[in-house]
């Protein structure tokens, strides 16, 4: 390509680092030890050197009976440069002394875990020893039977997959000193990098004599028998819990950094809305971590792989995030020595890979049993190796960030939270991936201004729960020109879940709650109109003028306009009979009742919807509602996006920018089998045409396919690229090289 003299001036927004400060909600859960802020990684530390994770779990009889030889052969074939390999905990692979720690019955005199940490160690690998805390043996209970868990009865609990288990308490002593004698000995004997612990945080809510008199302690309470978070007892056990875990998270962080300075302790720990501790102080106290959604099972979409990755890119930063898949079935019916579909371990990792994991494979079991995905993992993984340059990506380029609330799952969500925050989080996904945008999350105890001004738009899918201070980072985010698109409750209740008089956000919205909450509603509708002044549509109902009216959600917050005039693009028609057929025609409207509130101010814009309309599109996944919530984000951003993909299918797009060059990913989720796996076999789609935009003063020296191969067609209009790809399968990458 003939580029290489152009020169486009681009601005791009730093990602610049900064630690969050100015929720309400009280830091006692999250009393951060470390506050390493996002983004900021030292070089000298070795968490952001591995690109390509192996992982044997062991099975207890593996020692002496599975070839190690065939593994660091392997491992070395797919470039694989750090491993995690079982030491301890419930199983002991190696010659532990320490009293109960149950070894291994085929270890004999050998060493299991430590042959094979010597062996990666001469491949050059780094090495993490995995431990499991949730189980022990009838000796231990014998000896110590307040180690074990107990249910709300006052049972002690035995581990319901396998009876000769029990199941450990998480903050008594089983954890807080047994396993932190085995975190010792594991790094006094082998110096790994660090230990990872899987199952650490409990199997539930535990009413030990420890757990009883520590809560206690903590709150003047007796444990809740109750999820309802407004009940005070359970609000103060959710805050408690996660104190005491980071706590020993703190702990066996502090204990194994004596012996190995260089070593962390690394939880098996994160998520989105509804995992249950916090990201931020993860985000603080990880230097590294690992994404643990090992495949798709029921109805799930390939990009959750990818949303994974988003979400702990929100509070990580530009730290090293693997990503852990299973070659195997994922299902509740748990075939752990299962392989599955080529194809669907291919997509699932490139969606992955796409929005910034670092593949991680997952093997139980080191004796192969079904060998047809080990050329798979080679693949992706050579594929990874040759092109690792690119992948070690700097920065995300998205302008549009997508919010999620975990306070608001806790505190707001309780036993629905699914239903009343996660769907209209997955609805407003699914819209995104389909109108083809580039976004990140965001999380929300992070809206400081350092953390979200590389984004234009922010979206609030049903944020309920919002403290004052949030909201005033919200409005000072809108004072700068950003936009947002909220829907529903978003704001009408505190950090704690407390309904207000008002949404928070009311100034903002242009609304205010008139004290209802409808729904669910049959057979209403939002009636298109036209703006009475200028007699045109809005943008935002674009592509539906013909249809006079489209559905409604089924959910609304019943509002009253702060400004009488204000034109609505959208008027909600009331719920109407739906039988007998012949009463089916809506009444007369007689009020003035907005289906949207929209708000231009100087750059910003805002677009408030009070009906979850992207919650009832999860749920419907119509295609009116589709391109509503395409509009408003569109509208609200009101710039050209990073990179536009022209073409048909469904693809997940990333825009990256390494050291020298840039980078556009395209994750080909066309398929039948898009919304409930496995997919049975790739289907190309043809003709994309790419136009990525040049950040500022970068020259391009030339653009590659990093997945065909193929060269190129590539000329410069203005300030873009254009790129046309013929045939995309699974996944591929345009990388754009800038010159020096
Ligand atoms: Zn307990």
């Amino acid at each position: 390509m003939d580029d290489s003299r152009r020169t486009f001036i681009k601005q791009v927004v730093g990602f610049t680092a900064g630690c969050a400060t100015g929720n309400d909600l009280r830091d006692i859960a999250y009393a951060a030890g470390s506050s390493k802020a996002l983004a900021e990684t030292d070089k000298s530390e070795w968490y952001q050197r591995p690109m390509r994770w192996a992982q044997l779990a062991f099975v207890e009889d593996d020692p002496g009976n599975y070839d190690l030889s065939f593994w660091l052969d392997y491992f070395r074939r797919i470039h694989a440069d750090a491993a995690c390999l079982s030491a301890g905990g419930v199983v002991a692979f190696y010659p532990t002394e320490i009293p109960l720690h149950y070894r291994s019955r085929w270890l004999g005199k050998m060493d299991t875990f430590g042959d094979i940490v010597g062996g990666c160690r001469k491949l050059g690998m780094n090495v993490i020893a995995r431990t499991d805390a949730h189980a022990c043996h009838q000796d231990v209970r014998d000896a110590h039977p307040d180690w074990i868990a107990v249910d709300e009865y006052g049972n002690k609990r035995r581990h319901p997959s396998d009876s000769q288990y029990w199941i450990t308490c998480a903050l008594g002593p089983y954890n807080l000193t047994f396993m932190t004698s085995v975190h010792q000995e594991i790094m006094q004997k082998y110096m790994v990098d660090g230990i990872f612990t899987n199952r650490w945080s409990g199997s539930g809510m535990c009413y030990c004599e420890h757990c009883t008199e520590s809560f206690h302690e903590f709150s003047g309470l007796d444990l809740p028998r109750t999820d309802d978070p407004q009940n005070p007892a359970r609000r103060q056990y959710i805050v408690w819990n996660q104190t005491r875990l980071f706590d020993l998270w703190r702990l066996w962080n502090e204990k194994i950094k004596e012996i190995n300075p260089k070593a962390s302790y690394i939880a098996n720990a994160g998520g989105g809305s509804l995992s249950p501790l916090d990201m931020k102080t993860i985000g603080e106290l990880a230097p590294t971590l690992f994404a643990d959604r090992q495949g798709r099972s029921g109805l799930m979409a390939p990009w959750a792989n990818g949303k994974n990755a988003k979400e702990y890119r929100a509070t990580m930063g530009q730290k090293a995030i693997g990503g852990i898949f299973s070659v195997g079935i994922e299902d509740k019916y748990r075939w752990k020595d299962s392989v599955q579909s080529a194809n669907e371990i291919h997509l699932w990792v490139a969606d992955g890979m796409a929005q910034g994991l670092r593949p991680w494979f997952t093997k139980f079991n080191a004796k192969l049993i079904d060998r047809r995905w080990l050329p798979v993992v080679e693949e992706i993984y050579n594929w990874h190796h040759a092109n690792e340059s690119y992948l070690r990506n700097e920065r995300s380029l998205a302008r549009v960030g997508l919010v999620y609330s975990q306070q608001t799952a806790a505190f707001y969500g309780g036993r629905r939270a699914q239903a009343l925050v996660e769907d209209p989080a997955l609805g407003f996904y699914q819209a995104l991936i389909e109108a083809r945008i580039p976004f990140d999350m965001v999380h929300d105890r992070l809206l400081d201004h350092d953390q979200i001004s590389q984004f234009r738009t922010l979206i609030f899918p049903n944020i309920a729960a919002l403290s004052t201070a949030q909201c005033q980072q919200i409005r000072a985010f809108v004072e700068r020109g950003g936009s947002v698109v909220a829907t529903y409750e978003t704001s009408l209740y505190d950090e704690w879940g407390v309904r207000r008089e008002d949404f928070g956000l009311a100034s903002l919205f242009g609304a205010s709650f008139s004290g209802t909450v409808q729904g669910p509603m049959l057979n209403s509708y939002l009636s298109i109109e036209k703006n009475p002044v200028s007699g045109t549509y809005h943008p935002l109902v674009a592509g539906l003028e013909d249809a006079t009216r489209i559905i409604n959600a089924t959910n609304q917050v019943a509002t009253t306009p702060q400004s009488r005039n204000a034109y609505t693009p959208l008027q909600i028609i009331p719920s109407y009979p739906d039988l007998p057929m012949e009463a089916v025609f809506p009444p007369q409207i007689k009020e003035h009742n907005p289906g949207v509130f929209v708000r231009e101010s100087g750059k910003s814009r805002v677009v408030y919807f009070p009906g979850d309309v992207d919650r009832t599109f999860w749920e419907v996944l119509d295609v009116d509602h589709a391109k509503l919530l395409q509009n408003a984000v569109l509208w609200a951003t009101n710039e050209p996006a990073p990179a536009k993909v022209e073409g048909q299918g469904l693809l997940d797009i990333s825009v990256w920018v390494q050291k020298s060059s840039m980078t556009v990913h395209l994750v080909n989720l066309t398929n039948p089998m898009m919304m409930k796996g496995p997919i049975r076999e790739i289907i190309p789609i043809a003709n994309q045409r790419v136009r990525i935009r040049i950040p500022d003063g970068q020259r391009v020296k030339g653009a590659r396919l990093l997945v065909s191969g193929r060269p190129t067609m590539c000329r410069a209009e203005a300030d873009e690229i254009l790129i046309d790809i013929p045939s995309i399968g699974v996944h591929e990458v345009v990388a754009v090289d800038f010159s020096a």
